[in-house]
């Protein structure tokens, strides 16, 4: 007996004791299984001139036994040698078993469906599984026998042909689950059927035939095998896309959009493309990883090709089938013209379909931009703006003015006269942004502001520069000298600047203010929002923005300050500490010292 190694021994434990309710999916991934096997050896066929083996010589079968309640699943693939037998079934080495694992660690039964959760998930059903395999080429052949408890054994078996052969003995069936129901013809049909209809080679089974007399058992082929991007466009319902992309991708959900591309011409491929509704668990994390599965004269030779995905839609699934030689070797693909002309092809029709979607279903646009609009804004920023003005029409903001979010065509094209640049304040919150001391002047100008609710926007931001020729401009940045400053504040203001030298770099008077006494803005090209978020990245070298303290001259405030500076220099610089804190806060930043600054509020309060 040979132990499980303890990763696949944890993953067994969780098969074994699976409360998932989606059990049947064991089928999908055995035949999955057998697919892969059928394709390596097709693609052996192929490339090494082997000859004897024709696409049409190759299936899988299905039988089931109801006296001995047991599945047999068998393919005529590659097969496995004693080694493989031991070094591919006794250890996971796959990723979506691992993830698996993660999730069901976490109780997070549900979403375990999405991962090809391989080999193992026969256990979910089987108190006993056998593998027979006989590896194309050799002569002997191998058992592989395991109740998924403790370990498994290999030994010398007998089995005709190349391939494997898988028999499950189900579980014995409890209170709340019938294991018998997957011995029954019509739930095997049904389940094959579901997700393993588009497996191009054929899945064969026995069925029984009601004659008007008498009923008799054939083998037919259950699958349509016909790939669905293959058909012409007009014979396909949503329906049928949507259950291709469930089974395919493992989502349980529909896909907000599906995408189904024949190109001919210049470019020549056939390509089915989908958005997810949500975004992966991990989708933001490092562990995901983009791509679309690449497929050649009808055999599988990618399962993740990152190079047809652009990063900017890293979010899109699906797959490309096109002509290239098959034994093409994961170095060469990158480097082919043909893939890159396509890759750039998808990039363009996955821009144009979501600006349809765009127009023509703006809820669903909002479902999508929710779910993956920080992929598009970091997009727009990446690689120095080389993507920014494919997905510059594709963003979306909140803004002050409105209720539902607005593209940047739709800021410009309801700009009121006069205004001839793009107001954007960087906040948590809508409501953060609209009550920065700087808003209200705006507004009442009748301005719309956009919120810029995320780290990224304001990099992305500028970037981008300007929209049709609009620049965008912060509200906390800097305004220019207005022309009819007030006179006389110079001595008072000379003495804030002195005080707060630590702090800020400038003071300034401003007309821009109404019911707010001071704002904080920054000069220069890093703003506020930029120094916090620089500052927070793990290679911080702490980058300062250029602050400068903006006062409301006739703020009843300033007129304090005034009063204080000619008769009290030492309570002056405490209200100036007090307005300085007010003004970070407004700001969204935080207060260097609250202790210090309670106490002098308290104290002008206690006055
Ligand atoms: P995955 O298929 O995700 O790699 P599995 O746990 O389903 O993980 O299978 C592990 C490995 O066992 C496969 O990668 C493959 O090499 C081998 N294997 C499983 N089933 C078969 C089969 N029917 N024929 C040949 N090899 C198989």
């Amino acid at each position: 007996m040979r132990k499980f190694k303890t990763e696949s021994q944890k993953v067994l434990d969780i098969m074994i004791n699976s409360i998932y309710t989606n059990k049947e999916i064991f089928l999908r991934e055995l035949i999955s299984n057998c697919s892969d096997a059928i394709d390596k050896l097709y693609y052996q066929s192929l490339t090494q001139n082997i000859g004897g083996l024709s696409r049409e010589s190759f299936a899988i079968e299905i039988t089931p036994d109801k006296e001995a309640r047991t599945i047999i699943i068998r393919d005529n693939g590659i097969g496995m040698s004693a080694d493989e037998l031991d070094s591919h079934l006794g250890v996971i080495a796959h990723s979506g078993s691992q993830e698996f694992k993660n999730a069901a660690e976490h109780e997070d039964i549900d979403i375990i469906g999405q991962f090809g959760v391989g080999f193992y998930s026969a256990f979910m059903v089987a108190k006993k599984v056998r593998v027979r395999s006989r590896k194309y080429g050799e002569e002997n052949a191998h058992a592989w026998l395991s109740n998924g408890t403790e370990g498994y054994e290999i030994k010398p078996t007998e089995l005709e042909g190349h391939g494997t052969e898988i028999t499950l003995w189900l579980k014995d069936n409890t209170e709340e689950e019938n294991f018998d129901q997957y011995v029954e013809e019509y739930v095997l049909r049904r389940i094959i059927k579901r997700y393993s209809d588009y497996i191009r080679y054929p899945i064969r089974m026995p069925v029984t035939v009601y004659g008007e007399e008498e009923s008799r058992v054939e083998v037919q082929t259950i699958n349509s095998m016909t790939p669905l991007w293959v058909r012409n466009k007009n014979e396909i319902g949503e329906e049928d896309y949507n259950e291709f992309y469930r089974s395919s991708f493992f989502d349980q959900e529909d896909p907000l959009l599906s995408i189904h591309a024949r190109v001919e011409g210049k470019v020549d491929y056939k390509a089915l493309l989908f958005v997810p509704a949500k975004a992966p668990y991990d989708y933001y994390s490092k562990s995901y990883e983009k791509g679309l599965k690449l497929y050649t004269s009808g055999v599988m030779i990618s399962e993740k090709c990152a190079d047809l995905l652009p990063d900017c839609f890293s979010f899109v699934r699906g797959l490309v089938d096109c002509d290239l030689p098959l034994n093409i070797s994961r170095e060469t693909i990158q480097q082919n013209h043909q893939l890159k002309a396509i890759a750039e092809h998808i990039k363009g029709k996955i821009q144009k379909e979501l600006l349809a979607l765009l127009k023509k279903d703006r809820e669903k646009y909002e479902r999508f931009y929710r779910a993956f609009g920080l992929q598009l804004r970091y997009g727009v920023y990446a690689d120095w703006g080389l993507e920014k003005d494919l997905l510059k029409d594709l963003l979306l903001f909140d803004s002050v003015g409105r209720d539902a979010p607005i593209t940047l065509a739709e800021y410009v094209e309801s700009m009121p006269e006069g205004q001839d640049k793009i107001y954007y304040g960087v906040g948590k919150t809508k409501e953060a942004v609209r009550a920065m001391p700087q808003t209200e002047a705006l507004v009442d100008k009748g301005y719309d502001i956009l919120c810029f609710d995320q780290d990224i926007d304001e990099f992305a931001i500028r970037v981008l520069q300007n929209y049709q020729e609009k620049e965008f401009v912060s509200i906390a940045a800097v305004v220019a000298d207005e022309e009819d400053k007030p006179e006389g504040y110079d001595e008072v203001l000379a003495f804030a600047k002195e005080h707060l030298a630590e702090k800020v770099g400038e003071i300034k008077l401003t007309k821009r203010l109404k019911t707010h006494a001071v704002c904080l803005t920054a000069a220069g090209e890093i703003s506020l929002e930029m120094e916090r978020v620089l500052n927070a990245l793990p290679n911080a070298n702490g980058v300062k923005a250029e602050r400068v303290l903006e006062f409301n001259a006739e703020h009843a405030v300033f007129g304090k300050l005034c009063r204080l500076f000619a008769t009290d220099k030492d309570a002056c610089g405490q209200l100036l500490d007090i307005l300085y804190d007010h003004a970070c806060l407004m700001a969204g930043l935080e207060v260097s010292d609250p202790a210090a600054y309670v106490d002098r509020v308290t104290r002008f309060l206690a006055e």
